[in-house]
């Protein structure tokens, strides 16, 4: 999807405000600290509708709804919250009132329940996540600024069909590429592989491309109804990963593991041979990165072929995981469970 990067109106063509939903989940941005120059802070303080007064021009790009659906520190999103979060959004858009939604969350695990909402969010509507890495009472706390632009790409028609965005710092990322990348800067979140969807400054918005994977209205999984979801844990490799490690976990009942490799998703022999037994056993064992960037590619190093394993493609650990876990709900081939992480 070319497309000019040339700033645009913001506003429906109709000229009529877009009604945007902002549901709260906690996080920095929602975050406060005794001084506005000290580096502690607690992470979900202030309410939903604390955030959205303190963001002069709000009401000028939306109607706004504001809604309270948690507030924690992301580093606490569980699953429950995640797929609450998804049927909440699932409603507000199927009623047609709500244009847009807009879901300010912490960083920590951003792309986590972006990714998630990505797969599970049935809606051609933009679905916008943003945060804050400075919490509200700093001194240039980025929250404002930020869901200011979130709104106005929520707000936007042309922001319809790219999947679950997240603006952060000016940015506009797909669920699918970014990660966090930084531990204190506002500039934290990179699409390293595939680059932006498009940028918005001061609400001005500009894009770039569309998502290339399927997403959103044209995904097949579903959590409708869904109260939980399959165990699959993540193992980190490094020079002397203990391969005893991935016995635990199929002895803990995961139905899937992500190992997070090294470069191309490698690992020991030791523990190649345990994810060897593991997979024989039917735990489903997909090879990703501890990399931040590139794909893990098949039979490179490592026979995937004849050890039944599976490669990520582009989607980090942490996104792997959460692509098997909406996976492993039904029973599905190996050679099916491959092209998801071709095709998601
Ligand atoms: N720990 C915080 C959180 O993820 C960090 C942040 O929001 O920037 O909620």
């Amino acid at each position: 999807m070319k497309e000019r990067a040339m700033p645009t109106d913001i506003q429906a063509p109709t000229g009529k405000k877009a009604c945007v939903a902002v549901l709260a989940t906690g996080g920095t941005i929602a975050g406060q600290a005794e001084t506005g120059t000290q580096a502690g802070y607690a992470s979900g303080r202030i309410t939903v509708d604390a955030m959205i007064g303190s963001v002069p021009g709000l009401s000028d790009l939306a109607d706004i709804q504001g809604e309270q659906i948690a507030n924690v520190g992301s580093q606490d999103m569980t699953f429950a919250l995640m797929i609450a979060l998804a049927d909440r959004i699932n409603a507000l858009l199927g009623d047609g009132a709500v244009e847009g939604v807009v879901v300010t969350h912490g960083t920590d695990t951003m792309e986590e329940t972006a990714y998630f909402l990505n797969l599970t969010v049935k809606s051609r509507k933009p679905v916008v996540l943003t945060g804050a890495m400075r919490p509200s009472t700093a001194v240039s706390a980025d929250g404002p600024l930020n869901l200011y632009n979130a709104v106005a790409v929520a707000a936007d028609p042309r922001a319809a069909e790219r999947g679950v965005l997240v603006v952060m710092n000016d940015r506009i990322h797909g669920a699918h590429s970014l990660t966090k990348n930084n531990t204190t800067s506002v500039e934290t979140f990179l699409s390293p592989i595939n680059g932006l969807i498009g940028t918005v400054i001061y609400g001005k918005t500009q894009y770039f491309r569309g998502p290339f994977r399927r997403h959103t209205h044209t995904s097949e999984f579903s959590v409708a109804g869904v109260d939980r979801l399959p165990r699959v844990d993540i193992l980190y490799a490094c020079a002397g990963m203990p391969a005893d490690l991935i016995d635990c976990s199929v002895s803990r009942g995961a139905r899937g593991i992500v190992v997070a490799g090294d470069g191309n998703g490698n690992m020991n022999a030791g523990a190649i041979a345990a994810a060897s037994r593991a997979a024989g056993q039917g735990t489903v064992v997909v090879r990703s990165s501890r990399v931040q960037t590139g794909t893990v590619i098949r039979n490179v190093e490592i026979d995937d072929d004849s050890r039944r394993f599976i490669v990520s493609d582009e989607l980090n650990p942490a996104k792997a995981r959460i692509l098997l876990m909406l996976a492993l709900q039904q029973d599905r081939s190996l050679e099916e469970l491959q092209e998801m992480f071709y095709t998601y």
